[in-house]
């Protein structure tokens, strides 16, 4: 006997019929004797349809309206489960974030969750009812409705697990774990039975979507057994492990990730003087921006081009900052660019093998793929290209770190 939390994704409660599937699923587990929690995103595309409302009505919409807005998906879903669970003779209960008292900071659409009062789950779950929460969002002190951003239903079932010390954590999504790289992208990309919490943290961060980031980072931080699975066909799915691989069975790579959501800003000819990175920074992220990758040129003539990325969200309110500062500080122009996209090989393996960036950079080479930007950190290689060559790249470094064929990091 276990105690379990289960999150289901967009996809998992896409319809009447798969929210009903779902309902005998969490009914199976039930009758296995275990204690289930079970957190439901909103039906797949309601989230986005809700965005689209908002936008239709103001550009900038205010924060604190779009939380009340957008959190009402997940309020759907977790009533009809609860109710598909009560036709098959389950007693269930839904609440909402707050409801259940997920607390967390005011920074609405991006809040974090700063504690759980796990009182009113632990009651139910005594009395052998099964509990649905709305994923994805909270309450700060002042009561008002939060969420955690997008994907954020991931990081609720986290949550929750640390807060119960639950046995296992279970990511239920439409596809059966976390593969070599999208498969949607890569039709031979290979399920990985286990994944380090650290590689899954590269992957989420360097574009990955399967987990929310901070999902993660609190399995991380709280020791969670964390599983990714399919909500449609049984297997064992992957495991997020603090174990390594050990080093016979470790790849030197173990997954490429990649994001379409960059866009480049460079300053041309900016005078090579001691402060000058700092002031080009400094008013941008005092807009909140956050900055990706940095490059800076070696100067020749008492000159340098400084070019960094950001989300490409943030590109034109960056651009508008460097534009502001271009004269004061001497720069000769400005240029931005959102055709572009960030592919990074990732693998703990890396780590004790010298040559993968050489193999990197030939096998995109090969393909004729110019590289705009590099920057590298212990277990990572990321690279900016032209956009229109995404797949192409991913695919080319998919074959040429032979990830589609399961030598090593196979299932047992
Ligand atoms: P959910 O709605 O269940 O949260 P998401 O769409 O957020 O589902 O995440 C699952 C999707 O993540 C998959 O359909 C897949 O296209 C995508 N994905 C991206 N990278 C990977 C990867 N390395 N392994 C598995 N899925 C990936
Ligand atoms: N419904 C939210 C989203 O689409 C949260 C989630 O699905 O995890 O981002
Ligand atoms: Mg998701």
């Amino acid at each position: 006997m276990a105690l379990i939390v289960q999150k289901y994704g967009g996809t998992s409660v896409g319809s009447v019929e798969r929210i009903q599937h779902v309902a005998r699923k969490v009914a199976g587990f039930r009758a296995e004797g275990h204690a289930v929690v079970v957190v439901v995103s909103a039906m797949s595309g309601e989230t986005n349809r809700l965005i689209g409302l908002a936008q239709a009505i103001s550009e900038t919409p205010v924060p604190r309206e779009m939380d009340v807005l957008v959190s009402t998906g997940e309020q759907v879903t977790i009533a009809l489960l609860a109710m598909a669970l009560h036709e098959i003779g389950v007693p269930a209960r839904s609440y909402t974030g707050g409801q259940v008292r997920i607390h967390t900071d005011s920074a609405f659409m991006k809040a974090r969750i700063e504690a759980i009062d796990d009182a009113a789950i632990r009651t139910d779950l005594d009395a052998g009812t099964v509990v649905i929460v709305a994923g994805f969002q909270g309450m700060d002190g002042d009561g008002n409705i939060t969420t955690l951003g997008r994907g954020g239903s991931d990081t609720t079932a986290v949550a929750l697990a640390a807060a119960l010390t639950a046995d296992e954590c279970q990511i239920y999504t439409d596809v059966d774990g976390v593969y070599t790289t999208d498969p949607r992208v890569v039709p031979t990309a290979r399920r990985l039975p286990k994944i380090t919490f650290e590689e899954m943290l590269e992957m989420a961060s360097l574009g990955s979507k399967v987990l929310q980031i901070r999902s993660v980072e609190f399995a991380g931080k709280y020791n969670v057994p964390l599983r990714v699975l399919s909500s449609f066909e049984d297997g064992p799915g992957t495991l997020i492990t603090t174990e390594e691989l050990d080093t016979m069975e470790q790849p030197i790579i173990s997954g490429i990730a990649f994001s379409r959501d960059e866009a480049k800003l460079t300053l041309l000819g900016v005078p090579d003087v001691p402060g000058v990175a700092a002031r080009i920074l400094a008013p941008v992220g005092a807009k909140n921006i956050e900055i990706d990758m940095i490059v800076q040129n070696v100067g020749l003539d008492q000159t340098t081009d400084f070019t960094f990325t950001v989300h490409r969200n943030d590109a034109k309110a960056a651009r508008a900052v460097l534009d502001e500062i271009r004269g004061a500080l001497g720069a000769r122009d400005v240029i931005s660019d959102d055709k572009i996209c960030k592919v990074s090989v990732v693998g703990v393996g890396m780590r004790s093998h010298a040559g993968v960036a050489s193999q990197m950079f030939q096998a995109l080479a090969d393909e004729g793929i110019n590289i705009q930007m590099i920057s590298t950190s212990e277990i990572k290689i990321s690279v900016v290209v032209d956009e229109k060559y995404l797949e192409l790249a991913v695919r080319a470094l998919h074959t040429a770190f032979a990830l589609a064929e399961d030598h090593v990091n196979a299932d047992a």
